[in-house]
């Protein structure tokens, strides 16, 4: 198969945020008129970010603030995969301690969670994020109720993020603490596994064969896509170089320098 002839049947695209759409607080250029295609062409999409700290509202307001259309409904945040994780899980329990901020709180009230805010029996999760008000005593009573029994889920294992200051420790970073501490590695909901993404074809209602992973890092969004038995793309507008694929574990299925080269590819104009 040619690349066009899958890429124009594709239906649904997963869509990776910084990077892909936007790098830092500025607008890639042709993101918005891409996101138009994908509407009025009538394929699905959303916006698979690894950011557990900002609510779905937040994030689309974000992008809308960048001037990419965006309602809450297209975002699919980690926490929203942490919150779903513990809604299946046959022994019903929802006690959680919380190591992060708003959005990981708000996903998982949303879904039925207890929050507890300090050591206490019959806690069932420590449920990890980015928290930038990280201290001692939360690792230490993390530890204590994961040694204690409470299931340990990480919303992402990036351990830095990328700023104008440089790289700042990301939710990976928080995560190592606890991990060492409690000697016990976590269940990671957001890319590169696979979960995340199967829990947007979950959402979009599609199966693996009719959706694309769309993104700018090798080793989460492609190797996200690979896990999960998805094609996807690389676009070169962010965090990876042509230079870097042959290095990578993961290969993307398809390689464009631009959104609008991937639009060109999919109409069959390239
Ligand atoms: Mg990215």
């Amino acid at each position: 198969m040619n690349e066009a002839s899958w890429l124009s049947q594709t239906r649904a695209y997963l869509l990776d945020l910084d990077g892909t759409l936007f790098r830092g607080k500025e607008v890639i250029p042709d993101a918005p008129a891409f996101i138009e295609w994908l509407t009025s062409t009538g394929r699905q999409y959303l916006y698979v970010t690894n950011n557990s700290s900002r609510t779905q509202e937040q994030v689309a307001e974000h992008l809308r603030h960048l001037g990419i259309p965006a309602e809450a409904e297209h975002v699919v945040t980690p926490s929203m995969v942490a919150a779903n994780y513990i809604t299946e899980q046959p022994n019903g329990g929802r006690r959680v301690f919380v190591v992060g901020e708003e959005g990981l709180r708000t996903a998982l009230l949303a879904a039925g969670c207890e929050l507890v805010d300090r050591f206490e029996s019959g806690v069932d999760y420590v449920v990890q994020g980015i928290d930038r008000g990280f201290t001692y005593e939360k690792l230490k009573t993390a530890s204590l109720l994961i040694q204690g029994g409470a299931t340990y889920i990480a919303t992402n294992a990036d351990k830095a993020l990328p700023t104008e200051e440089g790289l700042l420790p990301g939710a990976g970073s928080i995560g190592a603490a606890i991990r060492t501490a409690s000697r016990t590695e976590p269940v990671v909901m957001g890319k590169p596994e696979a979960r995340m993404i199967d829990y947007a074809l979950h959402l979009l209602g599609v199966t693996r064969e009719q959706a694309v992973v769309v993104g700018d890092n090798l080793e989460t969004d492609i190797l996200a896509g690979v896990h999960a038995d998805v094609r996807s793309v690389l676009v070169l507008t962010g965090f990876n170089r042509r230079e870097d694929i042959p290095l990578a574990v993961a290969q993307p299925t398809l390689v464009t320098e631009t959104l609008t080269e991937l639009m060109q590819i999919a109409n069959g104009q390239r």
